[in-house]
């Protein structure tokens, strides 16, 4: 029997269909029965309120980030995939409404929108004088006490709209307080009797770490998608040489082309130093979290600040 070349890849379709169908049967027969659908929808920002809240909840609460792995949360901008995504939700975490300028316009757009927490609420933080609209410096995460002081108020508003839940809150809340703890405590202890105590990172995201830690920070450029001109390189390098520095801090959602300038006038290298803000799309699908990064963090801080 011979067949023309359309019936022949309509044979082919239709014997991967009836394939297709057969293998998702088995497979499906293999798996344990299906998890529940999600009790409650939490949408986050970005990354590293995603990871907390992930921490504060149960496993039958789902808990997304708007801003997709791999992109660097300044200047993201919402796709309308997003304002259904935030009309679903029953709780919306964020920093601070002048640094997700996102998050009031995806409320206003929604009928009824969810709840919204700011976690950065009475705090004080550090204004930049940038663009039309002075933003704040949102990279609280960054500094582990500032951090826990985030997570009572993720807490209080997930106990807000799930009370019946609420021990299981408060229990799993001291567990992530613990920890930043032991992480503050280590970097304490790591960053004690270095040689230096200044560094020059990638965008300006260590201010708050660097005031915990009792650094001085030089930032390459404030925004991450601004690179610095040449004025600002040469400030660089005349300053890394002022201070013997050596290591260069690149991160791994920006371009590292001006951190590679500075260190190769300098006769230095790069290493990363990461702000946390977003896993790379190898990070989300690896074991990778806040505290494995932060950690990593110390260590090649400890490279470039020369600590004993
Ligand atoms: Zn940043």
């Amino acid at each position: 029997m011979t067949l023309t070349r359309t019936k022949r890849i309509g044979v082919v379709i239709g014997l991967a269909v009836v394939l297709t169908t057969l293998v998702s049967a088995a497979f499906v027969a293999l798996l344990p029965e299906q998890e529940p659908p999600a009790r409650l929808s939490i949408i986050t920002s970005f990354y590293p309120l995603q990871e907390f809240t992930t921490r504060l909840v149960g496993t039958d609460v789902r808990v997304q980030a708007l801003v997709p792995p791999g992109v660097e949360p300044h200047d993201w901008e919402p796709s309308p995939g997003d304002v259904l995504s935030v009309a679903a939700a029953d709780l919306v975490v964020y920093i601070h409404a002048r640094f997700e300028t996102f998050i009031p316009e995806l409320l206003a757009a929604v009928p009824e929108a969810p709840p919204a927490v700011a976690t950065s609420e009475g705090r004080d933080l550090v204004t930049l004088e940038t663009g039309e609209i002075p933003r704040i410096d949102p990279h609280i995460w960054l500094d582990p006490i500032m951090a826990q002081q985030q997570v009572p108020k993720i807490r209080d508003a997930l106990i807000q709209i799930d009370p019946d839940y609420e021990a299981g809150y408060r229990e799993r809340a001291e567990g992530l307080l613990a920890d930043l703890e032991a992480l503050h405590a280590e970097i304490l202890e790591g960053l004690k009797g270095c040689e230096f105590r200044t560094f020059i990172a990638s965008h300006a995201a260590f201010t708050y770490f660097a005031r915990r830690y009792n650094l001085t920070l030089e930032s390459i450029s404030l925004d991450p998608e601004v690179g610095p001109g040449p004025a600002r390189i040469r400030a660089l390098i005349d300053y890394a040489l002022t201070y013997n520095l050596t290591i260069i801090y690149t991160e791994p959602l920006v371009a590292a082309g001006a951190a590679d300038v500075v260190a190769e006038e300098i006769g230095g290298k790069t290493l990363p130093l990461d702000p946390v803000e977003g896993l790379t799309s190898i990070d989300a699908s690896s074991d990778r979290t806040y505290f494995s990064i932060m950690r990593n963090n110390l260590t090649n801080l400890r490279i470039g600040l020369r600590c004993s």
